[in-house]
């Protein structure tokens, strides 16, 4: 016997419509690429989306077909991710810190149709718009006054002349809530990229699982800041959450600098910003060093590599908790997030500490377990650990045109990092598969090695690797970032590992460089940090 309750498919249009009419006037303010702030609303960015909808029925776009975009976080990108998804298209959003070859691929992959970019792309876009072979339609995401001249790309439009000239109705069809709505590319740090296509269920119940006190914890009394880039996987799905909460939301465009952030965080009365441990860095060497403060931020979500107990100390400081998530681009991406229970309430600020820096409970609606060598799924008691796999309505089926191996073990995706979990149900990252560090038959956290690093006055940052060892298969060495001004020995970083782990956890070596690498998507680059220390023997 089937319930009696009415079944409407989830899609993404029903946030904004419901955004619209729930919270019109509700505040979306955008930093933009001309360096001015802007400020839009619900209405106005469900407004828009439908004429960029019509403006795709006018390119005569089909259901399914892909619209790319390379753009910062702002008003116009948040348009499209409403137009063109609600319309029954897949927004594709890249990359724009790829390799322009590997962006030409992916677009080419992706079968992108039509590529809306912000001005300040313009040359990676002519550098690759005659090796995409699909894109027929260029819009750039400016008025007719910013339009660059003589660009040499067919069909170039501005954005605003490209849907200005468009009605403002438009009705949202409706089909299966399991068609496809966005996609995002991996970095492929190893071969080619592979893309996870979202469909409108997994983003909706994403969404729903966001929005939640124990997740992002979002509400319309809030004023949310995803410094997390609206070009890799959603911006974790706060632009989403946000339309179906009717917080108030602050895109700061291209400008990430510590103080550009700062700045809008006090302007704008941020209370909740979401970003990875590198750029927090950046925003906290800019409030330290000037001697500022937060006066409305509550809490930043901090994920996509691991939090340092530094920063969680840095940011206790301003009063400011921190909210550490896992996740993946597989996983749309949200996993874990490590919001306290009631029995941590009543904890001293060190052991609260230690839950805080795990990497979190699953989301409901995210299932996780630890798989040993052996291929048994281990025990929860936060010291073994396994291979993490996870399974869940957001959790990805398998890659977009995808061949060979299915990433799924009996249906778990293989996340490629290792982990424990606690009898609470808290997982913690101790390295990505191929970064572990194993030593006489021991793996050591590389991670474990890094936070003590970063806890030291005098580093910035550090990363933890191993190098081949004649008798151990693989010793660790530390390779930081000096602050600047600062002076600290190898053998005076070495010596403060004494008393914190044990003597075959601890480095053998420490080496200063001048920047660690990182990323495309602001994570140290470990690969690359290898292929800098190629030469280097330890002592
Ligand atoms: P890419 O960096 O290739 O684009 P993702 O953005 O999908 O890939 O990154 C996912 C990976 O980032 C995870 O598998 C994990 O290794 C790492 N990661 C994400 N969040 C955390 C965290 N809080 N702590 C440690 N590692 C994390």
């Amino acid at each position: 016997m089937l319930g009696s309750i009415q079944n409407h498919p989830l899609l993404i249009s029903s946030l904004i419509t419901f955004a619209e009419r729930h919270h019109g006037d509700g505040e979306v303010v955008s930093r933009r690429v001309e360096g001015d702030i802007h400020r839009s609303s619900w209405s106005d960015v469900a407004r828009r989306s439908r004429q960029v909808a019509r403006a795709l029925d006018a390119l005569g776009l089909q259901f399914s077909d892909r619209v790319a975009t390379l753009a910062w976080n702002g008003y116009r990108h948040l348009e499209l991710y409403f137009g063109v998804s609600g319309s029954g298209r897949v927004l594709h959003t890249i990359n724009p810190r790829l390799p322009a070859d590997q962006i030409a691929w992916i677009a080419n992959h992706a079968e992108d149709r039509v590529l809306c970019f912000d001005v300040s792309f313009l040359p990676l876009v002519q550098a690759i718009h005659s090796k995409c072979e699909t894109i027929q339609h260029y819009v750039a995401l400016c008025d007719d006054a910013n339009l660059p001249a003589d660009s040499g790309l067919p069909n170039l439009v501005s954005y605003e002349r490209w849907i200005g000239r468009e009605p403002t109705d438009y009705d949202w069809p409706t089909f299966d809530e399991n068609a496809a709505s966005s996609m995002c590319y991996t970095s492929g740090t190893t071969g080619h990229p592979k893309a996870a296509l979202y469909s409108h269920r997994s983003t909706i119940l994403h969404a729903y699982a966001g929005a939640v006190p124990d997740v992002l914890d979002l509400s319309a009394a809030d004023c949310i800041l995803p410094v997390v880039p609206m070009f890799h996987v959603n911006a974790w799905g706060i632009p989403y959450g946000a339309a179906l909460t009717g917080c108030k939301l602050v895109l700061p465009g291209p400008a990430m600098d510590g103080k550009s952030i700062h700045a809008l965080i006090e302007t704008e009365q941020v209370t909740c910003a979401a970003g990875v441990p590198t750029i927090w860095q950046m925003l906290l060497t800019h409030v330290d060093a000037n001697k500022l403060s937060f006066s409305t931020l509550r809490r930043t979500v901090i994920g996509g590599a691991a939090c340092p107990p530094a920063m969680l100390e840095a940011f206790a400081r301003h009063h400011v908790e921190v909210r550490h998530a896992w996740g993946m681009t597989e996983t749309s991406p949200i996993g874990t997030l490590g919001a306290l229970k009631r029995k941590h309430m009543g904890l001293p600020p060190e052991e609260r500490a230690g839950v805080l820096l795990k990497q979190g409970r699953a989301v409901f609606g995210v299932d996780m377990r630890i798989v040993s060598t052996d291929g048994r799924e281990a025990a929860w008691d936060g010291k073994t650990f396994g291979d993490l796999q996870v399974r869940g309505h957001w959790v990805i089926q398998d890659y977009f045109k995808h061949e060979g191996r299915s990433p799924l073990d009996d249906g778990w995706f293989r996340t490629g990092d290792v982990a424990t979990i606690d009898p609470d149900g808290y997982m913690q990252i101790t390295d990505r598969t191929k970064d572990v560090i194993k030593s006489g038959g021991e793996w050591i956290s590389s991670i474990g090695v890094e936070n003590i690093a970063m806890s030291h006055p005098a580093i910035q940052i550090a990363a933890c690797i191993g190098v081949p060892h004649p008798k151990w298969d693989e010793r660790p060495i530390i390779v930081a970032v000096r602050r600047p001004g600062m002076d600290l020995s190898a053998a005076e970083l070495i010596g403060f590992y004494e008393g914190k782990v044990a003597k075959w956890q601890t480095p053998d070596d420490a080496v200063f460089v001048d920047a660690i690498p990182l990323g495309p998507t602001g994570k140290m680059l470990k690969s690359k940090l290898r292929e800098m220390l190629r030469d280097y023997a330890l002592p």
